[in-house]
Parts: C-alpha cells; structure tokens; sequence
C-alpha cells in the first residue's frame, strides 16, 4: 500500500512533515510503501530467501514484526530524476538526518539489514515486542486510532502530548492539567530556557522573550514560568484555567 493515510495519525503527521521539510532543503522525495498486509510482507520475506533478490526484510507476515503491518512505519523514495534510491551524494542520509530531528526512527541506522530509505515511530522500541504484547494484533491496535485517550507520551526525544484525535500542539502553547507548556517545533515539551516571539518557539532569527520552564515534576514550580525580557527583568506566573486544548 503506498497511501499515508492509513497510517498511524501522528505518522501521517511527520511523514507530511519530512517531505515539506526536505523539499525545503532540496531534497526531493516521495512516500512510497506504508501500511503492509500479511500477503505483502511475506512477499517481501521470500525475497532473498525462497525468491531471487537481497534481503529487504527480517519480519516474516504472520507475526507482525514489521511496523509497516502496524501502521508506524513508511519507505520513501528519491523523487529528483537521479534514480529513485541513487545515493552516491549522501542523499537518504541528509534525509535520515531531517527525520531523525522530527522524532523519527531511521533505518539506516540499522545493522541487519541497513534500510535506509525506512522511518518508523520510535514509540515502542525497535522491534514490534512490545507493540505486540501491548495489542496483539494491528487490527486491536488500529482501534485505539480513531478515539485513543488524549494524554502525555515520552519517546527517545521527549515529551509529547497526544490529543484523542491522535494529533499534537506543536509551535504552541497549551494548558493542560492547568499548567501552561509551551511546545516547540516537532511537538515536543519544553524545559529549561526557550525563546517564544508569538508565533514561533527558538525562532531561527533569535527574535522573542525567553522562558524558563521548571522540570522538576512535582516540584514547587511545576506548571510555573519564568518570563524575561530584554531588559532583564522576571516575572514567575502559574494559570488557573479550565483545561484547553
Ligand atoms: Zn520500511
């Protein structure tokens, strides 16, 4: 299947994402495989194996090992004329590079096999164990898709926080919990210091205010923030608003 939109919805996300981003790099590229039957796996399985060709794959159909079964995971492929996976100017790795940044997990940091032109959600490590265990089946797992609980979610990159749609803030801020957060470009939680300028968190211009945002979970000042402005001056203020999102 070569359609993005049967994908996991935070995927679809990124995946629409990357492909804005490298094109604003330079860097042509196009979704190519994304959700995998059974049937389509298998193929893929044989190849190399009971079939002539490399080794593409070491997840056989029947027992889900591959994200692409679970609708996490999607190739892509070079879109500029110069051949669709050439890459004797270091293209799929400057590609690698873009999507690792958003949160993606990247083959071709892989060993066995090396697949560079794959991503995948980094959510449940990098083999389908733990999805596995958690669903038992795509089918189950789709079913948390379309109304999953709205809530906070961590990966290798950070924090995250997930609507019940299956979307997420990013370049915003959000009160959730009656806290205030701010969430930066790829979606994930500040802490620390951060520029906002109004539209836009750590702006590549440098322009807006600085924020401090506590880490401490459950500490003093939790949901509190530390504003400051040019001149130097401070200020610490908390919300008590009604959830909004
Ligand atoms: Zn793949």
């Amino acid at each position: 299947m070569r359609d993005i939109n049967l994908c996991h919805p935070r995927l679809q996300e990124l995946a629409k994402k990357l492909v804005r981003e490298c094109t604003a790099q330079g860097l042509e590229i196009q979704i190519g495989e994304t959700l995998r039957t059974v049937a389509e796996q298998d193929a893929l399985y044989a190849q190399g194996r009971t079939k002539p060709g490399k080794i593409v794959t070491n997840a056989p159909g029947k027992n889900y090992s591959s994200f692409h079964q679970w609708g996490t995971a999607f190739d892509f492929f070079r879109n500029d004329g110069r051949g669709a996976y050439y890459d004797k100017d270091g293209f799929f790795d400057k590609v690698g590079k873009i999507g690792i940044e958003e949160g993606l997990e990247w083959g071709g940091k892989w060993k066995h096999p090396v697949d560079k032109p794959h991503f995948q959600l980094p959510d449940w490590g990098s083999t389908t164990k733990e999805i596995k265990k958690l669903y038992k089946t795509p089918e189950e797992f789709m079913k948390t898709w379309a109304k999953g609980d709205a809530g906070w979610v961590q990966n290798a990159v950070g924090w995250w926080y997930r609507r019940e749609d299956g979307t997420f803030p990013a370049n915003a801020w959000c009160v959730i919990n009656r806290h205030w957060y701010l969430f930066n470009k790829d979606g994930y939680m500040c802490t620390s210091w951060h520029r906002w300028n109004g539209s836009q968190c750590d702006p590549e211009d440098g322009s807006g205010d600085w924020y401090y945002f506590d880490p401490t979970v459950g500490g003093p000042l939790e949901g509190a923030c530390w504003h400051s402005r040019e001149n130097g001056s401070m200020e610490i203020w908390t919300v008590d608003l009604e959830n909004k999102i």
